[in-house]
């Protein structure tokens, strides 16, 4: 299959939503214990399989997240969400912390242009303002795969 066109799939809210700090333990989140971390409570969202389903029938499909690595391989193990490891792009992966003046740091991607015909599929649309602050990951996301907005696709925002 060729390279360039993948699909790139976000994770939290995406596909699944997590709950940091978990304690709950009534069945429907999955607990994942890292180690030296927070525990938390997952659920995978029910239209996430078939969509993956969908995307891998059409182009080789990647999770891309800022989510961090340790996090993301527990998640796609234990909710089978069926990516090979290699195909499990985290924060380490593809982007890193450029710290500013005043505490203030901004994330800034390792490389830029990846994939310029990829299809992101993403529950924080670029423009959107989270707690008033504009949301940053998706447009890092778009700078790293060296895509605009038409290859963007929002999904409706899975809390569980
Ligand atoms: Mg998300």
């Amino acid at each position: 299959m060729e390279k360039e066109g993948r699909i790139y799939v976000d994770l939290d809210n995406t596909l699944i939503d997590s709950v940091a700090y978990y304690r709950g333990n009534d069945g429907k989140r999955v607990v994942i214990t890292l180690e030296g971390k927070e525990r938390y409570g997952t659920i995978v969202r029910a239209e996430a399989l078939t969509l993956l389903d969908f995307c891998r029938k059409i182009r080789p499909t990647l999770l891309l997240t800022a989510g961090m690595k340790d996090y993301a391989l527990a998640i796609n193990e234990k909710l089978n969400l069926g990516f090979k490891e290699q195909e499990v792009i985290t924060r380490e992966d593809w982007c890193y912390e450029e710290t500013g003046g005043w505490g203030m740091g901004t994330y800034v991607p390792l490389k830029t242009k990846v994939d310029p015909k990829a299809i992101l599929i993403d529950d924080i649309h670029p423009d959107e303002k989270i707690s008033g602050q504009n949301a940053i990951w998706p447009r890092i996301k778009m700078e790293y795969l060296g895509i605009k907005e038409e290859r963007f696709i929002k999904v409706r925002r899975f809390t569980g």
